[in-house]
């Protein structure tokens, strides 16, 4: 048997995290089991399915790289087969027309209630003559077997039973004539030969009425395996309406798509104690029988962890390119300064993530505008002139440009004019890129280059007497 998994979004919102893990996992298990994984928009629900969320979901899953082999093939471009198993169910009596108004589905349910049962159909058109006319307005139910119990064995849950008594006569086709979720996902999965559904725990009750609707048409039934659900940090369960964060935006705040996906796939499957995952590895090791029954509380702190790890070992041209391509997007002209790898090179190991990375390496291709108001009256007092012109002298006669040179003429300076060091390199900080936070000045020095070291503490030195002569 091939194997064949399906990642089946309804595009009312954006694509987040839970639907990247089902996305995920049901993309890992086709990989590692040599199969084909396929992409269907499930957009019959032509009032709540939006475009821009079919772009966040075709957008969020190319960058995170999880490629589909089939697809996308979206529903309401299939209606036509819809309508001709639904043509034949009704022939065969698998289905049935229903006139009931939404008065009388409302009366009917409020009289269940009263006598103390579950709320659901009452079966009033199940067994209507046909040929006697009726009104325009009509759904199209399915005949849910009346006795019987649907049982399955679901890869994450073990066994699950289900009473058809409890089981209502699905809608399979609205009165517009849009076909349903439930029917069109079974004839879907009938048709793309799906083995495995990997979806959200929120879709077990709808199983057994698929179940049922695949056995009417005679055909085998997947294999299920619903994962539980994902809280966001204050245990509330995420969902694209309310507390959902697109993808796309973890991009944006710096995240690199292999961070992302590690750990992802952590949010509910484990491999012993392991925490690092390549994609390889992920391929090789991923199987549905390790996964939890617990839900999984998303946890910020864990995922920087891991995008600095991802930061300091995917290969030097990766992240620079990554981190050239986010620069540009933040208008910051990389074309003059020093080379990025050098910076990815000497510094990488500070950061959490690809914007902290930019906001840090901004100052070495951007001279600041205006200096901070807090750190002028403390740093660039008229004292700081004298530090500042010895400095330039020095900096200006070294012959050969190394950060281990300019450390060392640091500590000489800071002898020569009886300054501490440590004050030096704040004022030096300072006076050449407006931060009081820094890597090494000694390594800030080398990387910005002797021209533009120079030519900024000219414009402190320049800046700091104006302001004093002013005074
Ligand atoms: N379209 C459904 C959803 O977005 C998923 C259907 C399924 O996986 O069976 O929740």
């Amino acid at each position: 048997m091939k194997v064949k998994t399906r990642f089946a979004p309804s595009p009312t919102g954006d694509l987040h995290i839970g639907s990247v893990r089902t996305a995920l996992y049901s993309w890992l298990f086709a990989k590692h089991n040599n199969g084909k994984f396929i992409l269907r928009i499930e957009d019959t629900d032509v009032e709540r399915s939006q475009h821009f969320s079919i772009n966040s979901i075709l957008e969020g899953l190319k960058w995170l790289g999880l490629n589909w082999d089939e697809g996308p093939y979206f529903q309401t471009n299939r209606l036509k087969r819809y309508q001709e198993v639904i043509n034949i169910m009704l022939k065969k009596g698998d289905a049935y027309r229903c006139f009931c108004s939404s008065k009388k589905l409302e009366e009917d349910r409020k009289e269940q209630k009263r006598k103390g049962f579950k709320a659901r159909y009452s079966g009033t058109c199940r067994n209507l003559d046909i040929k006697t006319t009726f009104p325009k307005d009509f759904v199209i139910r399915f005949k849910n077997p009346i006795s019987g119990k649907v049982i399955f064995n679901d890869r994450i849950r073990g066994k699950i039973i289900f009473d058809n008594s409890e089981l209502d006569d699905v809608i399979i086709q609205r009165s517009n004539g849009m076909p349903t979720y439930n029917f069109c996902v079974v004839i879907d999965d009938l048709d793309m030969k799906i083995t495995h559904v990997i979806r959200g725990e929120d879709h077990i009750n709808n199983t057994p009425r698929q179940i049922n609707i695949l056995k009417s048409l005679g055909a085998k039934i997947p294999i299920y395996a619903h994962l539980s659900m994902i809280l966001d940090e204050s245990g509330n369960k995420i969902s694209k309406r309310k507390n959902a964060r697109n993808i796309i935006e973890y991009r944006k705040d710096g995240f690199l798509p292999e961070a992302l996906l590690n750990y992802i796939v952590r949010l509910g499957w484990s491999y012993g104690n392991q925490e690092i995952f390549s994609i390889f590895e992920m391929q090789k090791l991923f199987n549905l029988s390790s996964i939890s029954k617990s839900s999984s509380i998303i946890n910020m702190k864990k995922l920087l962890w891991i995008n600095k790890y991802y930061i300091n070992h995917l290969p030097l041209n990766n992240i620079t390119h990554i981190l050239k391509e986010y620069m540009q997007d933040q208008n910051i002209d990389i074309n003059h300064g020093p080379k990025l790898e050098c910076l990815v090179t000497f510094l990488r190991d500070r950061f959490h993530t690809i914007q902290e990375m930019t906001e840090c390496f901004r100052c070495f291709y951007e001279e600041f505008k205006i200096f901070n108001h807090q750190r002028i009256e403390k740093y660039l007092v008229l004292d700081s002139c004298y530090v500042l012109e010895e400095a330039y002298k020095k900096i200006n006669n070294l012959s050969i440009w190394n950060n281990i040179l300019i450390s060392e003429m640091i500590n000489c300076l800071s002898v020569e004019i009886k300054v501490k060091k440590i004050k030096i390199n704040m004022i030096l900080r300072v006076a050449i890129i407006n931060d009081i936070y820094s890597p090494s000045i000694s390594l800030v020095i080398y990387l910005i280059g002797k021209k533009e070291v120079l030519s900024r503490i000219n414009k402190t030195l320049f800046f700091i007497k104006s302001l004093y002569i002013k005074k």
